[in-house]
This record gives structure tokens, C-alpha cells and sequence, in this order.
């Protein structure tokens, strides 16, 4: 998970924006009278995601009276704030383009804006700059409409959460040998899992494990692996050749380490940790996996 810093606009100046044109007189009053609603839901908003209280919040006092009002703050973001040519969609690229790969998963290629809280439970979040992230299509697609039940079924907010102050990403190699002793059949998989640090809040580790579960990372991760595995194998011949199952553990741990940056909770120094603890993958086993 990324932790990003964007300048973004507040809901007033995104409101106003949104309804500044290719509006008829008519709509724009009616509209306008939502305007402090929506701006006192975004000030909830944020003040919970930074209590990581999103589940306190009631739906229900983040939705206009009538349906048609409901439909009109869904239909803000869906035309005024997306659709081409029309005012609020500025603001819709700004988001879309904050970075080029997904902050929920680290893989996927931003395609899309999602509502982190989803605007059919929270209309007047609909077309907040706080509450819209930029993701993949698949972590969207996973997502779908969830709110939390409670503080630890928070997925992570880009915007408010930043955990890379500690490790909490890692990975094991594991082999399994056939029962007929053919060294040349063992199968080989990665692992990837969440190890909470013990000087977190157990609540933070609980709400890592939940966005970890709802993305699928360990499935994003592992599909990374195969690829990797197999240029790094033909790589390490060399290295075993100069100094055997030592240096080439030495030379993952290095790797691994190179890796930290610029996030070290990232799945390739998870990897290359897990290699390096593998006696059978460095003494030789890395070219069964990259053959493999
Ligand atoms: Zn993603």
C-alpha cells in the first residue's frame, strides 16, 4: 500500500466547479442547496479517516431526503465530474493521473477513480477529492460497494494511512519433495503474507490483514514471482560458480535490501528475503525453479 500526498481541492471548490456550466437555471438551484451538506460530509470524512472511524459513520446522514436528490449527487460524479467535456473532469484526471501504478495494490496500472467510501451508501461523498483515490481495474472490481462494520474492516486510505514506518510484508519459499526422491520434480511456491510489527496497535495489523484479504495481494504477489524467478536463476549460476550457496545468499540479501527503497514493504525485497532463508533454493535449487 502507497501512502500518497496530494494537494487536492476541497468539496466546496469541486462542488461549485461541477455545477459551473452545462447546467439550466433550474438545476443549479436545485443542486446549490446541497452544497453545505456535501461540504460538512467531506469535514466528517476526513476527520474519521484520520480517527480510522469510518465505520461510526452513519449512511444515512451522508444522503440527501428524496431519491431524486440521491440520483443527482450520484449524477454530479458520474457526468459533471467524469464525463468529457464537461467542468468537474479537470479534477477527475488530476486524481486519475496522481501516479501512474495502483496505491492499493503496488502492481496494477491506474485505470480508473474509486470512491474509497462507495457513493451509493455515501452520496454526498460522491464527488469529494478526499474520498476519490486512484486504483487498478482489478482492486476496484474487488472492492465493490463494502463499507466497515467495524475499525479493523477499514481497508487502507491512500491518503490518511502510511504504514512504512515498519515491516509488515513477507514472504516464505516453500518445496515440496516428491515422495520417490526425484530431485528434479520439486515443486516450489511463494508465499506472501502479513506479519504485523508487535509495536503496532493490534487494530492497525488487523485492518493491514483485511486490505491485504479484500485486494487478494498474496495472489497479486505470488502471480509476480514466475518471471522473476526465471532471470534470477540463470543469474545466480554465475554467482555460484564464484563463491557457492553463501555468496549467492549474500547477493539476495543485497538485492532485497536495494529493494527498500523507495517503500519496503514491497513484494520483491519480501521475495528475495525468503530466497535468501531457502537453503535448498541457494544451494543450487534456483535453477530447478527458473528450469521449472
Ligand atoms: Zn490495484
Amino acid at each position: 500500500m502507497q501512502h500518497l500526498t496530494p494537494t487536492l481541492p476541497g468539496a466546496r471548490e469541486v462542488f461549485r466547479l461541477c455545477v459551473s456550466s452545462k447546467i439550466s437555471t433550474a438545476k443549479l438551484a436545485a443542486l446549490s442547496q446541497h452544497e453545505e451538506p456535501v461540504v460538512q460530509a467531506a469535514d466528517r470524512y476526513e476527520q474519521a479517516c484520520r480517527a480510522a472511524a469510518l465505520h461510526k459513520l452513519d449512511p444515512k446522514s451522508f444522503r440527501p431526503d428524496s431519491d431524486d436528490a440521491v440520483d443527482d449527487m450520484i449524477d454530479m460524479y458520474n457526468r459533471r465530474m467524469r464525463g468529457l467535456e464537461h467542468p468537474g473532469r479537470p479534477i477527475y484526471e488530476r486524481i486519475k493521473n496522481l501516479q501512474p501504478k495502483c496505491p492499493l495494490c503496488g502492481i496494477g496500472r491506474v485505470r480508473q477513480v474509486d470512491h474509497h467510501l462507495p457513493k451509493s451508501r455515501y452520496p454526498y461523498l460522491a464527488v469529494a477529492p478526499v474520498n476519490l483515490v486512484p486504483v487498478c481495474g482489478d482492486c476496484n472490481f474487488v472492492k465493490l460497494d463494502q463499507i466497515p462494520a467495524s475499525k479493523e474492516e477499514q481497508t487502507l486510505h491512500p491518503y490518511f494511512d502510511n504504514v512504512e514506518d515498519e515491516r509488515w510484508l513477507r514472504a516464505e519459499f516453500l518445496i515440496h519433495k516428491p515422495d520417490n526422491g526425484d530431485a528434479g520434480t520439486v515443486d516450489w511456491q511463494v508465499r506472501f503474507f502479513v506479519d504485523p510489527p508487535d509495536v503496532w496497535d493490534p487494530q492497525l495489523g488487523a485492518r493491514i490483514i483485511h486490505h491485504f484479504n479484500v485486494f487478494h495481494l498474496a495472489e497479486v504477489y505470488e502471480a509476480q514471482v514466475a518471471d522473476e524467478l526465471d532471470t534470477l536463476g540463470f543469474m545466480l549460476e554465475t554467482v555460484f560458480d564464484g563463491g557457492g550457496c553463501e555468496d549467492v545468499r549474500a547477493h539476495l540479501l543485497d538485492v532485497a535490501h536495494q529493494r527498500t527503497r523507495p517503500r519496503q514493504n514491497n513484494w520483491m525485497t519480501a521475495l528475495y528475503e525468503a530466497l535468501a532463508a531457502s537453503d535448498w533454493y541457494c544451494s543450487g535449487g534456483f535453477t530447478l525453479v527458473a528450469a521449472g
